[in-house]
């Protein structure tokens, strides 16, 4: 019989009751050292005093009215994203799927208006993910996601990750846009050279297309800058944004140029929740912890802690890990055994860790995650591979 739940996840028989910063408790007592935060999303740890103040102050004002009206809340939000970035202006959406259909559509709109309807092509990569709606799966492309959901939505051409031959010669005339993450996530934590951010930024001038940059996973000071294109010096057209931003409250965000969104007149498009009260009252205190030059310098410091002693991890584990990769507090394990293995054994050992294409064991913790926490995360990660060796 169908379990009630539809069973596309298969989960670990964890249950947990209750979240404090870092950690996670579940229904037996035991305490887990979450290096996980969600994939990327409780950016702040869980139960941020300053996050559930927000949440419960919003909520005992106004949760939801239409986006046929005026949303401060909403305001507040565009105004900080679009004052700490590139960006001009900012649609509100509820995840990173929803983000990815939006920028698709939005690059198609530009070429559209400009006079150019032919420019439908999209650029991307593979290893890449951009979620799990119609246009994600088509964006991705790989079999895993699209297996026996045909017809896909047309228009993607899809290269090989890291080759950059193939690269100028797959832009026509038909091309409206790349899309590309600055770090895949699910694809096994593969980090884009600042150097190739630059030639694509470059190409894209060249050839007069679009850059859009999926930053769902890799923004929201994940890599110690606010949004992780910072580090290459570069700009986008398009940006997709989505879980670290919402702190665990489901909230994303498509940012773009004037220039790149003139074709998103009122009624081309809209979303029920997107930019709701309570989602952005929460978007707004995670800004203003995120977007402050100290805070990003201090995980910075952390992450560079973290990362020296994961090489020592790796040193005294030759047999499990090959080596880390990843910037500031998104970084990744490549391991000789399955990366399964090692985050069942992490469980053992109560600690958090998330599993990733290529071999790669993900960690991703809160960006308040202590020194006292990093001491703490190695202990029970060396516990785990000794478990395993
Ligand atoms: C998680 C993720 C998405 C999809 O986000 P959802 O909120 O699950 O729809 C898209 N792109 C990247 C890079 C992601 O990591």
């Amino acid at each position: 019989m169908i379990p009630s739940v539809l069973p596309t996840y298969s989960r670990a028989p964890l249950h947990f009751v209750k979240g404090e910063g870092s950690w996670l408790i579940e229904a037996d007592g035991r305490r887990f050292l979450d290096l996980g935060a969600g994939i990327a999303v409780n950016a702040l740890g869980h139960a941020h005093p300053g996050l559930v103040a927000a949440l419960t102050e919003q909520a005992t004002a106004l949760w939801h009215v239409s986006n046929l009206y005026e949303i401060p809340q909403q305001q507040a939000l565009a105004d900080k994203l679009v004052a700490a970035t590139f960006a001009d202006t900012v649609f509100f959406t509820n995840s990173g799927t929803e983000s990815c259909e939006l920028a698709v559509k939005m690059a198609r709109k530009y070429w559209h208006d400009k006079g150019a309807p032919e420019k439908t092509g999209i650029i991307t990569f593979s290893g890449s993910f951009h979620g799990r709606s119609s246009a994600g799966i088509a964006a991705a492309g790989s079999e895993k996601m699209t297996k026996g959901f045909g017809p896909l939505l047309p228009g993607f051409t899809h290269l090989d990750w890291g080759d950059h031959d193939a690269l100028e010669p797959a832009i026509t005339g038909t091309t409206a846009a790349i899309l590309i993450e600055p770090i895949q996530g699910e694809g096994g934590i593969r980090p884009l050279p600042d150097q190739c951010l630059k030639g694509l930024r470059a190409l894209c001038d060249e050839k007069g297309i679009l850059l859009i940059l999926d930053e769902v996973q890799c923004g929201v000071g994940r890599t110690g800058r606010l949004f992780a294109h910072e580090w290459a010096g570069i700009t986008p057209d398009i940006m997709m944004v989505a879980k670290g931003i919402g702190g665990g409250f489901p909230l994303g965000a498509v940012l773009a140029t004037e220039e790149a969104a003139s074709g998103m007149v009122a009624g081309t498009h809209g979303s029920t929740y997107g930019g709701n009260p309570l989602a952005c009252a929460v978007g707004c205190a995670v800004m203003d912890h995120v977007a402050d030059p100290d805070f990003l310098s201090d995980v910075n410091r952390r992450a560079g802690l973290l990362r020296q002693k994961l090489e020592g991890l790796i040193a005294a584990h030759p047999d499990i890990f090959e080596n880390v990769r990843g910037t500031g507090l998104m970084l990744g394990l490549k391991c000789k055994i399955a990366p399964g293995d090692f985050v069942q054994a992490g469980y053992d050992a109560g600690v958090i860790t998330v599993p990733a294409a290529d071999n790669i064991v993900r960690l991703l913790p809160a960006l308040t995650l202590t020194e006292d926490e990093i001491a703490e995360a190695l202990t029970r990660l060396d516990a785990a591979a000794t478990a395993l060796a």
